[in-house]
């Protein structure tokens, strides 16, 4: 297996991109530095306020030629994006491993999950189409008509830097809007990377602009009088009160995608060799920073005695525990690596907090991820690695809060409905899995578990690009989601004519 050969020589100066010119912001830098290697490897723009809405006026002054653009030529800029993706894809895959430290097999599964939200705004010509009735009374017609509405607001969040923006983005122009996206101040390159593809794939001046930052662009955001909605996804506490309540104040739109915390049930009849496979990349993937991750794993006792879920228990928990204990930790361009660091230094301590804590709340440590061996001459500051704590009850703050690393707490339940009972007293509602041969236990699953993604034999219910990306409870405040359909809609007015001629 190889080493890969890194992208980025030397340290970028990133700008921002306002009307189809790069510029420099007034405000401060930070540092983007790669978590396995600790090198800096850009610098961000930190851009005040009103560098942002000199990129909304842009926008503003971009719309009304774009929205006059036909469907049609708006898709063509999107397949010409879609080109120059696949052309860029490794090197756009190797930069997301350096910013963020996600393995590069990991990163390519985010470069074409990215590629694939351009792909369906490609067909807004249909996806965009409204519906009619003739005859609504004698000689009246109605008909319904989707318009876009003009400038929106992106932020990204840090754990997947390329894909995220492209659950809106793709969909917004498509649909003849203009954007400004905040990417992560954390891990930016990526987005402006995308950016300079979209200034080559002849997207206009003005349509699709990027403005680095933080909190100070947020705020300019769900404030700004001319932004029409904004697309938030990142942590609750920012989602619920930042940008969705002060959108509501000020009359946008909102998809604001939060934070999670997942449960896996394994009931008794599950295939555990494969339980276990698909529960690794779903745990351990992303290194455990991923917001369709799953963190519980419940083992339900559905039909077997106390004696008969222990040992059910002890069977699948010593499956996992052997697999999470094999799995390479380095880093991401290495490719016989299969877990990368954490994104830096403060969330890998936050992780080992959590670890702490899990101990002096009573679980067992089963797997201790810390010190974990790292393969090649690196830097331990952001490697954790796989850890699993067993005895671990549903009160316990492990089990409540999102740690958003590799930590795994197994877990036990009578019954099927006792299980679905831990889910529910759990605050956030992003997916829920359940694994089984059995038809009824799946559809009382998917029936009755209030979360917005639901796998069945599947660890990570990532929707695709052409259904909603959804979520329920402190885990999306909004009413329409991100992604194909609902991503049009979101995007567009839907406005009634009736018409009757004399
Ligand atoms: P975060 O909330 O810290 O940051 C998200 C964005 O908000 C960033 O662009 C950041 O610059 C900005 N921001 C941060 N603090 C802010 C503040 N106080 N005021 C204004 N803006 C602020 O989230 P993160 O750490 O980047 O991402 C991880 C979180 O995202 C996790 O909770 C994860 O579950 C969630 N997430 C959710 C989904 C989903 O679809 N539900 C997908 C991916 C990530």
């Amino acid at each position: 297996m190889a080493i890969l050969e890194d992208p980025i020589k030397g340290i970028l100066e990133l700008q921002n991109y306002v009307d189809g010119e790069w510029v420099d912001s007034e405000g401060g830098v930070k540092d983007v530095v790669n978590p396995a290697t600790l090198k800096t490897i850009a610098r961000v723009p930190i851009s005040t306020g009103e560098e942002f809405d000199k990129a909304v006026q842009a926008a503003k002054a971009a719309y009304p030629d774009w929205r006059q653009t036909p469907p049609l030529a708006r898709a063509r800029c999107l397949f010409r994006l879609k080109e120059l993706m696949e052309e860029n894809f490794e090197e756009l895959s190797r930069v997301q491993t350096m910013e963020h430290g996600k393995t590069i097999d990991e990163s390519r599964g985010e470069t074409r999950r990215g590629i694939e939200m351009v792909e369906v705004a490609t067909g807004i010509p249909t996806l965009m189409m409204g519906y009619n009735l003739e005859d609504i009374a004698s000689g009246i017609d109605e008909y319904l008509i989707r318009q876009p509405l003009g400038v929106f607001g992106i932020i990204g969040p840090f754990n997947f830097p390329f894909m995220v923006p492209l659950w809106f983005a793709p969909f917004a122009v498509a649909t003849g809007n203009c954007v400004v996206i905040k990417p992560s101040s954390e891990d930016p390159i990526s987005q402006v990377k995308i950016v300079e593809l979209a200034e080559e794939a002849g997207i206009p001046e003005g349509v699709w602009n990027v403005v680095n930052g933080g909190r100070e662009v947020v705020s300019a955001m769900v404030d700004h009088p001319d932004i029409k909605g904004v697309c938030f996804v990142g942590s609750t506490p920012v989602g619920r009160d930042v940008v969705y309540k002060r959108c509501g104040a000020t009359g946008k739109r909102v998809i604001a995608q939060c934070g999670a915390k997942n449960f896996a049930v394994v009931m008794p009849d599950a295939d555990i060799e494969r339980t276990v496979a698909s529960c690794m990349t779903s745990f351990f993937g992303n290194t455990g920073q991923r917001c369709l991750a799953n963190a519980n794993l419940v083992m339900v006792g559905e039909g077997l005695s106390e004696g008969e879920l222990d040992a059910f228990y002890g069977r699948v928990v010593d499956a996992f525990v052997d697999a999470a204990s094999r799995i390479s930790i380095g880093s991401g361009l290495d490719e016989s690596v299969q877990m990368g660091p954490l994104r830096d230094r403060s969330k890998a301590q936050r992780v080992l907090s959590y670890i702490e804590k899990g101990i002096e709340e009573g679980a067992t440590l089963r797997l201790d991820g810390r010190n974990p061996v790292i393969l090649g001459d690196l830097p331990p500051d952001c490697f954790v690695g796989p850890t699993v704590f067993e005895n671990v009850s549903p009160d316990m703050s492990i089990a409540q809060d999102e740690i958003f690393g590799p930590v795994a707490m197994m877990m036990k339940a009578r019954s099927l409905d006792e299980a679905i009972g831990m889910i529910h007293d759990n605050p956030f509602g992003n997916a829920a899995s359940i694994f089984t041969g059995s038809g009824k236990w799946a559809r009382e699953f998917q029936y009755r578990v209030e979360c917005g993604n639901i796998g069945v034999n599947i660890g990570i219910a990532a929707p695709m690009a052409f259904f909603p990306f959804s979520g329920m409870k402190d885990s999306f405040f909004g009413d329409l989601h991100g992604q194909g359909q609902e991503a049009v809609r979101f995007f567009t007015e839907s406005k009634v004519v009736i018409q009757r001629w004399f």
